[in-house]
């Protein structure tokens, strides 16, 4: 019979990745609500020693696969050795990260098991002993609610980066952990050769907390020094509208939107950018949002906390300024 809750962890290079943590708190609250134990299922190399730590998160016990074709996502190597320890574990709900890789991984999961999958979700919750999930519809226009049919175990769903809420760690719980115990076949199709980082250690705008975003209002790219100034001093990601990067005047890494990077940190500043419905798209979920347009009519506002209708050129300097004022005198 189906049971627990089973969270499947994102490591990458030597570490678990934030929304791991998330998913894990998410979890946690979940499997208190349906009286199941919270499980975990790592992959990854060199991932056995950290694999306690998510017991900081609420997890009971982590199911352990490390082997040193793990180290990098691969679908045909990932996807059946996670399905070989679910069908052994038969949790009751499974959780993954909506993710770049967690999206591929989490479609040919649910395949596998035969499971019913919810992408991308941004809530969930309990009702009657079975789970209910949110997620965006229409790029970001409408939310709908997703349920499964009685009985149709496991229920899946992948979970929205930075959205849910990551509880405070608890260090001084640990996570029992064991071999998961299932042989690692190296898939054939598709090797990674080479992994290619983006020059100057940049943030990663999926995980960053803080992005300062430009359009075209910012007319050029040499005005979006302005914008890495600010993004420095508040240790934030830079990121751009479409027409920026159509402009040349950002790598396509920074487009936010429905043809970019879907983002949610907790503080989005949008620089000269409209609000067309494709960039809402992809950061509407941000915590708090705050947009500069001299425009007042611009669609941006009306999904902003905060407006500035302002001429950027004046605004962006007087606030860097004053960024600058208040860390001196922190
Ligand atoms: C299939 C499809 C997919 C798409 N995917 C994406 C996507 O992923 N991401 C995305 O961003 N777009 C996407 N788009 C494009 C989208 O429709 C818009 O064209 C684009 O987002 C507009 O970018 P923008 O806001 O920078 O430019 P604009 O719409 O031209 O807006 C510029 C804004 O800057 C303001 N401004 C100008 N000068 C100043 C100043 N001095 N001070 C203050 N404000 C100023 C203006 O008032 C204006 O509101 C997509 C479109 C399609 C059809």
């Amino acid at each position: 019979m189906a049971q627990g809750v089973c969270v499947i962890t994102e490591f990458r290079e030597g570490a678990f990745r934030r929304v791991s943590f998330e998913i894990a708190s998410e979890g946690r609250r979940l499997a208190d609500e349906l009286g199941e134990p919270l499980l975990a299922l790592a992959l990854g190399e060199s991932i056995d020693a950290l694999a306690a730590d998510l017991g900081n998160y609420g997890v009971e016990k982590v199911y352990v696969v490390d082997d040193p074709n793990l180290k990098n996502y691969r679908a045909e190597t990932y996807v059946p050795v996670a399905a070989e320890v679910l069908n052994n574990l038969d949790p009751k709900v499974i959780l993954t990260p909506a993710s770049v890789d967690g999206k591929d991984f989490s479609a040919r999961l649910a395949a596998r098991l035969g499971a019913g999958l919810a992408t991308d979700c941004t809530e969930l919750k309990v009702e009657g002993g079975s789970l209910k999930a949110k997620r965006p519809m229409y790029a970001g226009k409408a939310f709908a609610w997703y349920e499964w049919a009685d009985g149709a175990w496991p229920q899946m769903a992948s979970c929205r980066p930075n959205v849910m809420d990551c509880l405070a760690p608890d260090t001084s719980k640990k996570a029992e952990v064991e071999g998961a115990g299932v042989e690692v076949v190296a898939g054939t199709q598709t090797q990674v050769v080479n992994i290619e980082k983006d020059a100057g250690g940049k943030l990663d705008l999926t995980e960053a907390e803080v992005i300062v975003s430009g359009g075209r209002g910012m007319k050029g790219p040499e005005n979006f020094a302005m914008l890495e100034e600010l993004a420095k001093l508040l240790g934030a990601a830079v990121g751009a509208s479409r027409s920026a990067v159509d402009s040349g005047w950002r790598p396509h890494s920074d487009q936010v939107g429905q043809t970019g990077k879907v983002v949610t940190p907790n503080l989005y500043i949008a620089c000269g950018i409209s609000g067309a419905i494709q960039h809402l798209a992809g950061m509407s979920s941000s915590k708090y949002i705050v947009a500069v347009n001299k425009d007042p009519e611009a669609p941006i506002f009306s999904k902003a906390d905060y407006g500035v209708v302002e001429d950027l050129f004046q605004f962006m300097p007087a606030l860097i300024e004053e960024v600058k004022t208040l860390k001196s005198t922190c």
